[in-house]
């Protein structure tokens, strides 16, 4: 049996590792933790009746608390909440598919607790990865990618050694934007009933791109504000960071390459030019699986390759004149220092602002170039100045 605690098991990815362990019997979950989303929470304790269950906000807390007198779980409220369903005594494996930076002390404390992690949250290796990586090493705790790209790094990895590694290819599907101008992102207007994708209303000389459009993923179904970030790239850019952490690889030699269909979900290179790519079709629950239960490759139901009706797997450049997430990753992550935690904050600040309608499409980058124009960098930040720069980052951004 293997004991597992999710940290934001009503979200996208919290919610699919719950379905993997419905196929899965010899998943057992421990402790379940959410922000505020009481009512699948409880859903969830029932089924699953994990010892623990965490509710970030204290009222709800208090509430699911009484909604569940009756089981033998205990609620519990609060970052400190949130830290003892990260160390959770029987879990071996912490689930880590909370969005935010606020995931990042749950994760140190889950490794310190000596549990491996399988890791969602982008944030933590975005922010906190020269904390991170060196830490898992000194306590001999595993980090598994559960993102799709670097899940199938790790799996292209397997194939060779480390050492005859040569380079990263990133694969980007490129979103819903990726064939648009800055023209046409420039009329982005979040309060527009009329959705370009919508048919009746559409407007005939410009197409109004709409919050709902940046929500619509051709290929992936995921979180409101991953969703976002693939359209403006930053999601791609946020990657290739946490992958030079994950891997140990230099910006130099992670390469992003646009495949539209999200077949191929990243590939490396060796040294001999010998190039390994995974494929498969874009559903989540396989790396998070893997993650699980590396290096097995279980069963999985779902959908096939089916390479006949494929006919081609087509290739472009990222579109990094339009949609500057990448220039912007790559610009943080060589600074490096506290200037990836910026870059990831003020993007945080400024799509949540995207999805409340109050700024449009293409403001989410200025406000990302203004806010790194404006740090002065701390080189090497420890957790608590990590924690810091995200604050400075958002009063910087409510300032203006
Ligand atoms: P969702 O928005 O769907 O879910 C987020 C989860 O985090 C919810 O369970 C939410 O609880 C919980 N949460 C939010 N704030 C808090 C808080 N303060 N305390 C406790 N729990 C909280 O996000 P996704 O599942 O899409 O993404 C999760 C992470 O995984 C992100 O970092 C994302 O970048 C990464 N990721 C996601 C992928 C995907 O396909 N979705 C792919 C690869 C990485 P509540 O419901 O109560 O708000």
């Amino acid at each position: 049996m293997k004991y597992i605690s999710i940290i934001g098991s009503t979200g996208s990815i919290g919610t699919q590792t719950l379905d993997i362990v419905r196929s899965n019997k010899d998943l057992k979950v421990t402790a379940l933790a959410a922000g505020t989303s009481i009512d699948l929470l409880e859903k969830q304790a029932r089924e699953f009746q994990p010892s623990i269950v965490a509710v970030y906000n204290e009222q709800k807390a208090e509430e699911l608390k009484l909604r569940l007198a009756d089981t033998n779980i205990k609620v519990c409220a609060g970052m400190d909440g949130l830290l003892e369903a990260a160390t959770q005594e029987q879990c071996s494996v912490v689930v880590t598919a909370i969005v935010g930076m606020i995931g990042i002390r749950p994760t140190i404390a889950a490794m310190k607790a000596g549990k491996d992690i399988a890791l969602a949250n982008k944030e933590t290796l975005v922010t906190a990865g020269h904390i991170i990586m060196p830490m898992a090493e000194e306590l001999g705790v595993s980090i598994y990618p559960v993102d799709s790209e670097h899940s199938a790094i790790f799996q292209c990895l397997q194939s060779g050694k480390r050492d005859d590694l040569d380079s990263l290819i990133i694969t980007a599907s490129g979103g819903p934007f990726r064939k648009k101008t800055t023209e046409e992102l420039k009329h982005v207007t979040a309060s527009l009933a009329s959705s370009w994708a919508g048919g009746a209303g559409r407007v005939s000389h410009w197409p109004s791109v709409t919050v709902e459009d940046a929500l619509n993923h051709p290929n992936w179904s995921m979180g409101r504000k991953i969703t976002v970030d693939s359209a403006t790239l930053v999601n791609k850019g946020l990657e290739v960071i946490e992958a030079k952490w994950l891997f140990g690889v230099d910006f130099d030699d992670i390469h992003v390459v646009v495949q539209p269909k999200s077949v191929i979900h990243s590939m490396i290179q060796f040294k001999d030019g010998s190039v390994i790519a995974q494929l498969g079709t874009p559903d989540m629950k396989l790396p998070i699986q893997y993650a699980l239960f590396y290096p097995q490759h279980r069963n999985l139901a779902g959908e096939r390759l089916d390479f006949a009706k494929l006919k081609e797997i087509t290739f472009e450049e990222p579109p990094v004149d339009v949609l500057k997430g990448l220039p912007y990753a790559y610009k943080a992550g060589r600074i490096g220092g506290s200037m990836p935690t910026v870059l990831n904050a003020a993007n945080e600040k400024a799509v949540a602002l995207f999805l409340d309608r109050k700024i449009q499409f293409l403001d989410i980058y200025d406000i990302i170039e203004d806010t790194m124009n404006a740090h002065k960098v701390i080189e090497n930040p420890t957790l608590e100045e990590v924690l810091e720069t995200e604050q400075w980052v958002y009063e910087h951004i409510e300032s203006r």
